[in-house]
């Protein structure tokens, strides 16, 4: 029988302490130790109770030695990461690895949202430029203004002339607009190309079953079948 590591216990013996899954609600833990972690591991996004509890019970598994190097890299991630000075991505030193890059084209400057969509761009490899991450989005609605986020940085970026083309490359929704056209009318006083990333139907898809406003900016942003070639 497989056994908790460590317990001496079978491995569904927690589990079963609790009846059946239904009661993962109210959850009554045969060990205070277990019960602080499941709530734990239960307050990051996605994870349930009933996933908290798996994650756990995999834990208990594993070598003791596992846990501690899983518990000291999220601790070093949290204690010693570090925000770029110029850029605002994520970094191990006080200026990123994109941004002391010689090899990157200074001249171009992406902006986006959060270090997620750094990381989607660079996967493409198809960029060669530089970032700049506001940490969000304007939103009237929540309550978010541009004083919020990383815009008086991006400003002061554009005050050596090194930068010649701005690209909007921020989520297709009502707050994404609205921050584009914000940054528009704040860096409209610089002499900068501002170009926004292409809006229209993923690869692969099918145009019966697009929304009409992406169907629409397709058609407004077509491409001569050249440049599509080229692209492809
Ligand atoms: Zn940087």
């Amino acid at each position: 029988m497989k056994l908790v590591k460590n317990l001496n216990l079978p491995i569904n013996y927690l589990f079963r302490s609790f009846g059946t899954y239904g009661y993962l609600c109210a959850m009554q833990f045969p060990s205070k130790l277990i019960e602080d972690a499941v709530n734990a591991f239960a307050t990051l996004p996605g994870i349930g109770k009933k996933t908290a509890l798996r994650l756990v019970m995999h834990l208990l598994q594993k070598e003791a030695n596992d846990t501690k190097n899983l518990s000291e890299a999220i601790l070093k991630m949290r204690t010693e990461i570090k925000f770029c000075k110029t850029c605002h991505n994520v970094s191990d030193e006080d200026i990123c690895s994109i941004c002391s890059n010689s090899y990157r084209d200074k001249s171009v400057v992406c902006i986006v949202e959060n270090f997620r969509d750094i990381i989607a761009i660079e996967n493409t490899r198809h960029y060669n430029g530089l970032y700049h991450v506001l940490e969000g989005l304007i939103s009237p609605m929540d309550g978010i203004g541009p004083e919020q986020l990383n815009i008086q940085t991006l400003v002061q970026r554009m005050e050596s002339g090194e930068v010649k083309e701005i690209i909007m490359a921020l989520n297709p929704t009502i707050d994404g607009d609205t921050t584009i056209f914000y940054l528009s009318k704040m860096l409209a006083k610089y002499e900068l190309k501002i170009t926004s990333i292409a809006r229209g139907i993923a690869f692969g898809g099918e145009l019966e079953y697009v929304d009409e406003i992406t169907l629409a900016r397709s058609i407004q942003s077509r491409l001569p079948y050249e440049n599509y070639l080229n692209k492809n």
